[in-house]
């Protein structure tokens, strides 16, 4: 079966095909940097990075556009409570947000461009919407005209618009020709910064701003358009209004990944804080978050509890356990081998993560058997692919992101031990076993647990 997507547009699974063959091109809505992320945010930041990393694997050439939206309301908000200029609570949470992708491991974008970078770009696309009858200025603002659009609007979020409510999007609904059209630009105001139009000053609106970068960057049309499922309506709906009514195609799919909950309870202001990143990755390791939010599948909604976050660690432990230990035994890992079908099947099938890890675990289990029989062969294979498929979902313990610091220095703790170890065979050969017991009980105390395997002794740092 060749990939297979849930396009929210087409509300089914489609065969992916994309507009150039071998290529594919993915535009995700990325941060508005108001705020430092917390899991919620980073959710779909792993979960598109494991779709990007799926259709590299694939054989496609991706280019992956994530942007960043520098301006907006609470940016706005937030710098005139803190009483700085806007850009310096922007720069502080992209950040903020460009660590905790890397932290969990979140391959860098293709380009990462920032809404205040594109403005030309905007009045471009402006220029071309009232030139059609699509968009018209007001009051020192930009509109789009809905009922221009009437047959299509709403067409992503499957909603009539004679049934929509007004936009809500201004102070003055007085310079609308109807409540439902919706800012484009947003006319100057006191105290907010502003960037030249020849409508006057002002600020971009969050819709625009994202079709002017998806097709600066993927061209008019691209494959995969990509968000939470939260932003469907308005802005994915506002976004593909305003670029197929200027004459672009467009995203040919639209992908959308499910929220993270807080149990029955709404994300409070104190427990909100607590699932920031920083804070998540001392409940458990950023490897381990990783797991915890790639489990699930993308489409699915997560509702977060601290003890479905530690069985999911304990469960990537057992997958690390025998990575750890297999590698111990092979030293030449083949890259190239094959992925198993079964694991292939189940991430084509709309990128079915919780089918493709129960392979991985599956795997793991006939390699622990296979360790357990001293069956060196088929810890090679199993192995193998045990790291090449944790490596399409970027959950592989011996990828240089996973390594703990001090871990290049276990060659050298490796020699030390081994020295050691030979002297408590050697007492244990000449029967002075109280030697060999204080050599183990050295090692002990300086943290070193020795356990007897079928491939003689190994060694670990105790926990
Ligand atoms: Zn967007």
């Amino acid at each position: 079966m060749s990939l297979h997507l849930y396009d929210t547009s087409a509300r089914a699974i489609r065969e992916f095909v994309p507009v150039q063959a071998g290529r594919a091109s993915l535009y995700l809505c990325g941060a508005t940097v108001q705020a430092p992320p917390h899991i919620g945010h980073i959710r779909s930041g792993v979960n598109f990075d494991v779709l990007r990393r799926w259709l590299t694997r694939s054989g496609y050439d991706v280019t992956f556009c994530r942007n960043v939206t520098d301006i907006d309301d609470k940016i706005i908000r937030v710098a005139a409570a803190e009483g700085v200029p806007w850009f310096v609570v922007a720069e502080r949470n992209q950040r903020a947000f460009t660590w905790a992708y890397d932290t969990l491991g979140c391959l860098p974008p293709t380009v990462e461009p920032r809404a205040t970078g594109h403005v030309p770009e905007m009045i471009v696309l402006m220029e071309r919407l009232i030139e059609r009858g699509h968009a018209y200025a007001a009051g020192g603002d930009v509109y789009f005209n809905v009922m221009s659009y009437e047959q299509e609007y709403g067409k992503l979020s499957n909603q009539k618009l004679a049934n929509m409510r007004g936009a809500a999007d201004t102070d003055d609904e007085s310079c609308k020709g109807d409540p439902r059209d919706f800012a484009l630009w947003k006319g100057e105001k006191p105290g907010e910064p502003t960037w030249p139009t020849p409508w006057g000053p002002g600020r971009p609106g969050w819709h625009l701003e994202c079709s002017a970068m998806a097709t600066k960057y993927l061209g008019p049309t691209f494959d995969i358009h990509g968000g939470g499922i939260d932003l469907v309506f308005p802005h994915h709906e506002n976004e593909l209004a305003q670029s197929q009514a200027a004459g672009d195609g467009f995203a040919r799919y639209w992908m959308h990944n499910g929220m993270l909950k807080i149990g029955a309870e709404k994300m409070s202001k104190s427990l909100g804080n607590s699932l920031l990143i920083p804070d998540m990755v001392q409940k458990v390791r950023p490897v381990e978050l990783r797991y915890y939010l790639a489990t699930p599948h993308y489409r699915s909604a997560i509702d977060y509890s601290e003890e479905a976050l530690l069985e999911a660690a304990a469960a990537y432990q057992r997958i690390e356990g025998f990575v750890t230990r297999a590698a111990e035994v092979i030293h030449d890992v083949d890259a190239d081998a094959p992925l198993p079908q079964a694991f292939v099947d189940a991430l084509n099938d709309d990128l079915g993560t919780p089918q493709a890890l129960a392979v991985v675990h599956e795997v793991v289990r006939e390699g622990n058997v296979a360790l357990a029989k001293g069956d060196k062969e088929a810890v090679a294979r199993l192995l193998a692919e045990t790291q090449n498929m944790l490596d399409v979902l970027g959950l592989d313990p011996r990828a240089p992101q996973w390594r703990e610091a001090g871990s290049d220095l276990k060659p050298v703790v490796d020699a030390l031990v081994a020295v050691a170890l030979e002297q408590r065979k050697a007492a244990r050969a000449r029967k002075d076993y109280a030697a060999a017991d204080a050599i183990r009980d050295q090692l002990a105390a300086a943290g070193i647990v020795v356990e007897d395997t079928p491939h003689g002794a190994r060694w670990e740092l105790g926990r």
